[in-house]
This record gives structure tokens, C-alpha cells and sequence, in this order.
């Protein structure tokens, strides 16, 4: 029987065309590409249909409302595809398959976020072999999870970041294995995979809380992080050094965290280390921050610590769960240290 992909068509470089100002998205443009294009007309390739967003966006405008509008759709066409698609831009694309990973609850089939370095109108686009491939994937092979295709691998969603503005292999998992390969062959690594759920799909909205990133830097004065922590702020992914390192001379640095925990504020200790994870117990410098609340978040991305807040937050948690469960690993998206 002919597999079938559901294709969502968000924004992105992918679908932009040269406009006299720069590159910018243009409504059915890639729908007609994909229409027209031979390699869609084969029996090997399965049916796909294109859904075009009403508003296609470059991917710095991504906020949590239309994460929601993509993960609707998703739902709304679940029973009918095989897979799906999601075309968006690559600069926030980490943070929306991180995001989707989190609000698709027992997710069995899977959703792959793609994009392009260079647009489908020029010659060189990158966009044709992601696009055709992120297909092949979504149609063909049991992967229960959001996950993200870029340049010949295929990531988790929730462990990839943009690591090259400008170079064709734009995307990398430092913590995690590739999904998949795709070489002369398709090579899924079929032990990596999250175990297929057994419930039904269930789609939760996120209600971003008032939350932040700051990266640690020497000379910092506590009075930023200060200001940063006061009320309304509800959470804080603290970008520390190495394997989860802070200054612990500096008293005041600790007494503004050891207040901001103490009004419920969470405090997440993610490295801003490119690859690696956080253990506050290896050295004093990363204890003392252990010591005034804050808690680990182990080897996960910013994009994953951040949506994970979001996602914790909007299930109506206390502030003991959330810290509890941001710990946890929800959808393979930790590893604790072994
Ligand atoms: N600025 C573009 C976007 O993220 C970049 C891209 O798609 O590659 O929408």
C-alpha cells in the first residue's frame, strides 16, 4: 500500500525566493516546487500533501503560538499519513523539535523537522535531498519520535542545535548518537529509539512561564543575575562553566540564587559547554551552586532545558515536581551520569 507523508509548510529558508528585500518566504511557491518536481512523481516515493501556513515566517518569528498551530495540525491529521513533515527555518528549528518533542505525548509515529541552508529556487539548494530524504523517513521507518533531518543525519529532535550559520551540515546531537544515516543506504540505529507509546496521542499547549537563559562569565557581577531573578521571573537556565562550574568566592553570587530558590524561582545548571554534562558533585565550584538550590540539568541543550520548562510549567506543576521532573528524563532527552 502507498505510504503517506503529511507535509507542513511553516516558513523558512527553504520556500524563500529573492525579493528586493533579500530572501523572504512566498506564499505557494514551494508547494508548486514540490508539485512539479520528478522525484514526487515516482512509485517509489510516497503520497504526500503539502500544507502551507497561512503566515509563512522566518523562524526567528517561531514563539510558542505557533508551536501549538503545528502541533494541532499534527493531531488533526494523525490517523491519516504515515509521517510527518514539518518545513521551518533552521535558526530556531532546535528549539521548535524540541518544543513539539515535549507537547506530542505518546507520539508513535514519526515527525521530522527539516529546512535548508540555501532556498529551493537556486541551483545549489541544499532543501531538494533534506526535503525528499525527511520524507523517505517519515514514510518508511517506524521511528516514534520528533526528530530533526539536516545534511545526512537524522537527530532527535530535543538533542540537535544549529552549530554552523552558514555551512550545509548546520545541525549536530554533541550528547547524542545520530538517529539515523543516509548514506547509499538508510541506516536507522533501531536501538537509539524511544519505545513506541501505548496510549494515543495526546497534544499539550504550552503557556510559556516567565523564564530566561543567562551564561556565566568572569567578572559577573551578582547584581545582573539579581535583576535578571526578580519577580516575575519563575525559572532560570543558568549556562555555567565546564561540568557545571560557578564562582564560589563569590558570596553574593550565591546569596541572590539561594533567595531566588528560596521565593520558588528554578534554577537549571545546563554547561555552556558545547558537548558534556553537568555534575554538580566533581568539583566545590559546581557543589556550592547544588548547595543554594539549583538544580542539574545534566547534558540537556538550552533548547531542551528551556521547552522542557515551558512544558513543565504549563501541566499546572508545583515547584517540587517541576524540579523533580526536570531531572527526569521525559523523552530521551538526558542522560544521568553513569
Ligand atoms: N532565517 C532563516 C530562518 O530561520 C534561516 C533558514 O531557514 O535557514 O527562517
Amino acid at each position: 500500500m502507498t505510504r503517506s507523508v503529511y507535509i507542513a509548510h511553516t516558513g523558512g529558508t527553504i520556500g524563500m525566493k529573492k525579493t528586493a528585500n533579500g530572501y523572504a518566504p512566498v506564499r505557494g511557491y514551494l508547494d508548486e516546487v514540490i508539485r512539479t518536481m520528478p522525484e514526487f512523481a515516482r512509485e517509489d516515493m510516497p503520497t504526500v500533501v503539502v500544507r502551507e501556513f497561512e503566515t509563512l515566517i522566518d523562524s526567528s518569528d517561531m514563539t510558542p503560538s505557533e508551536w501549538w498551530r503545528i502541533a494541532q495540525d499534527i493531531r488533526d491529521h494523525y490517523d491519516q499519513f504515515d509521517g510527518f513533515v514539518i518545513l521551518h527555518g533552521t535558526d530556531t528549528m532546535a528549539y521548535t523539535a524540541s518544543a513539539l518533542s515535549f507537547m506530542l505525548e505518546d507520539l508513535a509515529k514519526p515527525v521530522i523537522v527539516t529546512g535548508s541552508q540555501i532556498p529551493m529556487c537556486e541551483l545549489r539548494t541544499d532543501g531538494r535531498d533534506n526535503l525528499i530524504s525527511a520524507v523517505l523517513l517519515a514514510a518508511n521507518y517506524d521511528i516514534p519520535e520528533v526528530c530533526l533531518y539536516f545534511h545526512d543525519r537524522l537527530y532527535r529532535g530535543n538533542r540537535s542545535q544549529k552549530v554552523d550559520a552558514n555551512g550545509f551540515h548546520a545541525f549536530d546531537s554533541p550528547n547524542f548518537p545520530p538517529l539515523a544515516e543516509v548514506g547509499i543506504s538508510i541506516e536507522v540505529n533501531r536501538s537509539l529509539l524511544l519505545p513506541g507509546p501505548n496510549k494515543p496521542l495526546r497534544v499539550q499547549q504550552l503557556n510559556p512561564p516567565m523564564v530566561g537563559t543567562m551564561s556565566l562569565f568572569p567578572g559577573i557581577n551578582a547584581g545582573i543575575i539579581e535583576n535578571f531573578l526578580k519577580p516575575p521571573l519563575q525559572g532560570l537556565i543558568l549556562q555555567s562553566y565546564g561540568s557545571g562550574n560557578a564562582p564560589s568566592k563569590n558570596a553574593e553570587l550565591l546569596r541572590v540564587l539561594q533567595e531566588a530558590n528560596d521565593r520558588g524561582v528554578i534554577v537549571v545548571n545546563c554547561t555552556q559547554c558545547y558537548r558534556g554534562l553537568v555534575d554538580m558533585n566533581t568539583y566545590e565550584c559546581g557543589r556550592v551552586l547544588m548547595q543554594h538550590g539549583v538544580i542539574s540539568g545534566y547534558d540537556m541543550t538550552r533548547e531542551a532545558a528551556l521547552t522542557k520548562l515551558y512544558y513543565l510549567f504549563s501541566l499546572g506543576l508545583d515547584t517540587a515536581s517541576i524540579k523533580q521532573r526536570m531531572q527526569q528524563n521525559l523523552r530521551g532527552e538526558l542522560t544521568h551520569p553513569g
